[in-house]
């Protein structure tokens, strides 16, 4: 589903909204300015008076009004975790399809790994199950890479399926992560 991305007044990602939702925005009066190619213009009702349809044109990424967030803190899903790693399981280096994969942490939560983005990586199910309740040095399982917390940027360029081209333009230059989806 195309989404358009909200900036807050100091740019940085806020959340993807429908384009709905951005419709709304900009009827509203909120939105200070707007990124990218233009959008096909979107019909909105029939004025009274003068029997013409209002149009507006939605750009990719709109900055609007409000607080702005000194901190983000990225949500914890496996779709977002999984598309982090790249689908690839971070013991054996295969890649598998989203239903072969768990969410593994690094130190088990019985041994007081935590549930964060620093404790968790993609692994297949016959790794998660040989690791078992250990850590990667006691399982012998080296971590092929470092897990990271994304960024503002990185997550909303991994929670999102479908990215416009200037959409990933803005993201992809705050990236800070070295991985395969980054380039
Ligand atoms: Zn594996």
């Amino acid at each position: 589903m195309l989404a358009i991305l909200k900036l807050d007044l100091a740019g940085q990602p806020r959340r993807w909204l429908t384009v709905h939702e951005a419709v709304t925005a900009y009827a509203r009066g909120d939105v200070l300015y707007g990124i990218g190619d233009a959008l096909p213009p979107i019909l909105g009702g029939t004025q009274r008076l003068t029997g013409l349809r209002s149009q507006i044109t939605v750009q990719p990424i709109i900055a609007t009004a409000g607080r702005i967030r000194d901190v983000f803190t990225p949500p914890l899903c496996n779709r977002t975790l999984f598309r982090r790693d790249d689908h690839t399981c971070l013991y054996c280096g295969q890649r598998f399809n989203r239903t072969a994969l768990t969410r593994d942490h690094v130190i088990p939560v019985s041994r007081g790994g935590r549930d964060r983005w620093e404790n968790v990586v993609a692994a297949c199910k016959r790794c998660n199950w040989i690791k078992d309740n250990k850590t990667p040095e006691e399982a012998g399982m080296p971590l092929l890479a470092i897990p990271f917390r994304p960024n503002a940027y990185e997550w909303h360029f991994l929670a999102k399926e479908r990215v416009l081209t200037d959409q990933m333009h803005y993201l992809s230059k705050q990236f800070k992560a070295h991985r395969a989806w980054a380039h």
